[in-house]
């Protein structure tokens, strides 16, 4: 309803290229030709954490993480169409824009099949920041990939403590240190035992730190298994 609504009183044009979308595409925020201008990450990369491998030695980025995130992946670099898009998600009040970039993510795990239980869990938003924002972007993402992959999305399986400050930066390590207790097991009535792959969602990667944070929380739950999938990855300038 809502959606049909904006439809009629927005003109249907790309939020990146203000072209004019094509009947098909009404429903899209981002035209496809924007959307096939976002840089996808691509190997060479840590096979664990999905950053392109350091010059020297091992990768120093997923070296701390907690043993059961055993796989990290983000689709498309943090350049200039996909930091906007980013930006419409979580401070444009374009939910909807979810969708286009729960499209760019589908490749990166797999198409799940009855072979193997998944359950999408959204990165949390501390209360405050909830009612702030009236939505918590990741849980929106996480929703439309549910819905292309027809997995589960479980929101009660994990809450936030506490909001952490602004990332900017900050080095691997102190990025740790700051999200370090900033989330624990939530109080739902959780997953049936044995637990099943847990696929964290978020919106963008920088260090990895939230994404490590949160599956410490749900490793120290039981979990097992967890894989970690975001729409962005930044580029860190000082890191390598
Ligand atoms: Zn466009
Ligand atoms: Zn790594």
């Amino acid at each position: 309803m809502r959606s049909a609504l904006e439809q009629l009183l927005l003109p249907a044009e790309c939020l990146l290229c203000h072209a004019l979308l094509a009947e098909r595409d009404t429903t899209r925020v981002v035209c496809p030709v924007c959307r096939h201008r976002w840089r996808p990450v691509r190997p060479p990369w840590c096979a664990r954490c999905g950053q392109p491998e350091p010059h020297f030695g091992p990768c120093r980025l997923c070296a701390e993480w907690p043993a059961a995130l055993t796989l990290v992946r983000s689709a498309v670099w943090l350049s200039d169409g996909a930091r906007e898009a980013v930006h419409a998600l979580k401070y444009g009040g374009l939910p909807r824009i979810a969708d286009d970039l729960a499209d760019a993510m589908v490749a990166l795990l797999p198409a799940p099949g009855s072979q193997f239980q998944l359950h999408l869990v959204p990165i949390p938003l501390a209360p405050k920041r909830l009612r702030q924002r009236g939505y918590n972007q990741s849980d929106i993402l996480a929703a439309s990939l549910g819905r292309l992959w027809h997995v589960p999305v479980s929101r009660d399986l994990l809450t936030r403590t506490r909001e952490t400050a602004t990332q900017t930066a900050l080095t691997p390590e102190t990025r740790l240190a700051n999200v370090a207790g900033a989330f624990s097991p939530g109080h739902g009535p959780g997953v049936n035992r044995p637990w099943p792959t847990l696929v964290l969602v978020d919106d963008v990667f920088t260090t990895g730190a939230t994404l490590a944070e949160a599956a410490r929380a749900l490793e120290q739950a039981g979990a097992r298994t967890i894989l970690g999938i975001t729409f962005g990855r930044a580029v860190i300038p000082d890191f390598t």
